[in-house]
């Protein structure tokens, strides 16, 4: 595998030397990942009965000030790992009886991962999902095509303002909209086994933030527009704490209310979308994992 010399992976196209130094995700020359094991939390048709298959990779192109992840994806906890240790440890994650392979913010990893699920080559045989913040260039996506079965991704902000402010991601909206086009133009729509799990397609995810449920209606709005509502799946989400910086952030130092969920739910209905909302009363740190190496290791 080359390391990127001039890496232009995500959108920041940064042009980091990844041989030689960290690029502004944190990624060096180094895969580098947090926690492997089953996930209970994902939504049903990903977790399923025994749990779905998940590695956290560390650091993160995206910087938002209430990542519940943020030990990982800021503060860039993990270790070092080659793509032959990655291979082992997914396959020992099917051996556990995962549902899938749950690659947790993988792009700026991913010819790294690539190249650990050709060493795994036909041993596995889970599904791979693609679990993103949708921060990503499509000509990367192009990378992942034949690897990913499913794409997780989020859709977080139409306001570019909001994108800026709390995720330091200027242009994201248009950015995440070219990117979920391209996910359904390679998965279509989405097919479920009998089984109830996820075997392919588009799983858009989007968290509700407090005092913005204008802004998550006019996410669902655009994903209206830009692909058919029966060919995906959304999971909207309330389960909003303020983790790390959003503690001190005005506005964001609390949950969501029922009203303001409520609110985006009844217009995912209407605008005729199927998938998964949340109890309000998951908005705890349980879904928040231990980031100890388990797995890794
Ligand atoms: S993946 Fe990391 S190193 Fe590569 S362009 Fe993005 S921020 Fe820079």
């Amino acid at each position: 595998m080359n390391i990127p010399q001039r890496c232009d992976l995500c959108p920041r196209m940064c042009g980091a030397d990844r041989r030689r130094s960290a690029g502004m995700c944190g990624g060096g020359a180094m895969l580098r990942a947090a926690r492997a094991g089953l996930h209970m939390w994902e939504e049903p048709c990903i977790s399923g009965e025994r749990g779905s298959g998940t590695v956290f990779f560390s650091g993160c192109p995206m910087k938002c000030v209430f990542c519940q992840n943020y030990r990982i994806s800021a503060e860039n906890f993990g270790m070092e790992i080659t793509s032959g240790r990655l291979a082992e440890i997914f396959l020992q994650l099917q051996h556990k009886g995962a549902h899938n392979i749950n690659l947790v913010n993988p792009v700026h990893f991913l010819p790294w991962i690539c190249e650990a699920l050709d060493i795994a080559g036909d041993g596995l045989k889970l599904p791979v999902v693609y679990n993103s913040g949708g921060y990503e260039r499509v000509e990367t996506l192009k990378l992942a095509e034949k690897y990913v079965d499913i794409y997780l991704p989020d859709f977080k902000y139409i306001s570019d303002e909001l994108a800026v402010k709390y995720s330091s991601a200027p242009g994201y909206s248009s950015i995440a909209a070219k990117a979920i086009c391209e996910m359904y133009r390679q998965k279509g729509p989405y097919v479920i086994g009998d089984d109830g799990i996820l075997l392919s397609g588009v799983v858009v995810r989007h968290l509700v933030l407090p005092g913005h449920s204008d802004d998550s209606i006019k996410v669902f709005r655009r994903l209206a527009e830009l692909l058919p509502p029966e060919g995906i799946l959304v999971s909207v989400m309330s389960q909003y704490t303020p983790f790390y910086k959003a503690k001190e952030i005005p506005g964001l130092d609390r949950k969501v209310s029922d009203e303001e969920y409520e609110r985006v739910v009844d217009v995912v209905a209407e605008l005729g979308f199927d998938g998964y909302t949340q109890e309000q009363t998951s908005a705890e740190e349980e879904y928040t994992p231990d980031f100890d190496l388990s797995g890794i290791k």
